[in-house]
């Protein structure tokens, strides 16, 4: 085999699972490197503010927590390898992970690479996409500011999302398929209160409008009254949940049928060696602090496991 450089854990994607599992197995001595395509901080870096994860100051951003993760981790010793992770391999004793940089070798793997927002499916929204259609507030509300714009979910993104526009745009509708809320149930008191939003219920986007190049607006029809409506509006954020980011590993581990990591005993997959952590996972939560615990606990599996190799090879 070609000569490549060989790792204790191999830790795919740098969001708080990946960095907890850095920090743990950098601390227990082991030698992680935290393979991620983008920067450190996954979805939590693009959250405006976070009410539970237990102990933090609500008034700070995602984004300073997970550049404190990120620090953390890598000032123990993890090492940070920007790229991609393609595909994974299992060689038995051996994992090889395949980058569009090159190739390296792991002892152990956990996969943390979380999840993305699910599209809608509608026609013209790739091309909108990043010209009034976006799937991330808190990173384009502010191109919107006093404009009228359309939130897209009834769950906790959707309901966090349109809270946040409402304190900078001039109107939010939020467009929902039902007529209850799936968003954890302090945001409902929190949603009516807003002068500036209007609820769109049993309602779906039937199309994206658009002028000139950009979003102008959308169509929605009401499921119950058979209504159809336009919405004008200069942005659409659409928070219809997320879809695990497991492409590349298909191959290497059972995925559920919605693409997660089948695990069982918390973050082992029936592959030996290879772990996954967090929003990737099949799991009944997904948040930090699940994130974060998944994270320590794969760090230690990983660990334990790579003890059963060396005592292996002694004997
Ligand atoms: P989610 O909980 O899966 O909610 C998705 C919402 O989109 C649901 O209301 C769903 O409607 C709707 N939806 C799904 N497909 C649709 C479609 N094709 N057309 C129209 N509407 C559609 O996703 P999420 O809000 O992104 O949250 C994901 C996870 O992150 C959850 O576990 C959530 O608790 C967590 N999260 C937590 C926080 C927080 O704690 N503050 C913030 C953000 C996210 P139905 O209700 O009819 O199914």
């Amino acid at each position: 085999m070609e000569d490549v450089k060989t790792y204790d854990i191999a830790i795919i994607g740098a969001g708080p699972a990946g960095l907890t599992a850095g920090l743990y197995a950098a601390r227990a001595g082991l030698k992680p490197a935290i393979f991620e395509r983008l920067s450190p901080g996954g979805q939590l870096a693009q959250t405006e503010h976070l009410e539970n994860y237990p102990g933090y100051n609500v008034n700070t951003s995602g984004f300073d927590l997970a550049m404190v993760m990120a620090d953390q981790a890598f000032s123990f010793g993890a090492q940070l390898i920007s790229e991609d992770v393609t595909s994974v391999e299992d060689m038995g004793t051996v994992k090889v992970l395949r980058t569009p940089f090159g190739t390296y070798w792991a002892k152990a793997v956990v996969i943390a690479t979380g999840a993305r927002p699910k599209k809608l499916g509608l026609p013209r929204e790739e091309e909108l996409t990043g010209k009034g259609v976006s799937y991330c507030a808190t990173c384009d509300g502010n191109f919107f500011r006093g404009k009228d714009v359309v939130v897209i979910g009834g769950g906790d993104t959707a309901a966090a999302d349109a809270i946040y526009l409402s304190r900078i745009c001039r109107k939010v509708y939020l467009v929902h398929r039902r007529d209850t809320l799936r968003a954890t149930p302090i945001y409902h008191d929190r949603l009516r209160e807003l002068p500036n939003l209007e609820f769109c219920w049993n309602s779906v986007v039937t199309s994206l409008l658009e002028a000139d190049g950009r979003l102008s607006g959308v169509q929605i029809a009401n499921a119950v009254t058979k209504e159809q409506r336009v919405l004008d509006a200069s942005a659409v954020f659409i928070a219809v949940g997320m879809a695990p980011n497991s492409d590349g590993f298909s191959s290497v581990v059972p995925l559920s049928p919605e693409g997660y990591v089948l695990t069982s005993e918390g973050v082992k997959t029936p592959v030996r060696g290879i772990f996954a952590a967090g929003d990737v996972r099949t799991t009944p939560l997904r948040q930090v602090v699940t994130a974060v615990a998944d994270g320590a606990l794969a760090a230690l599996a990983a660990a334990e496991y790579l003890d059963e190799l060396a005592d292996m090879e002694e004997e």
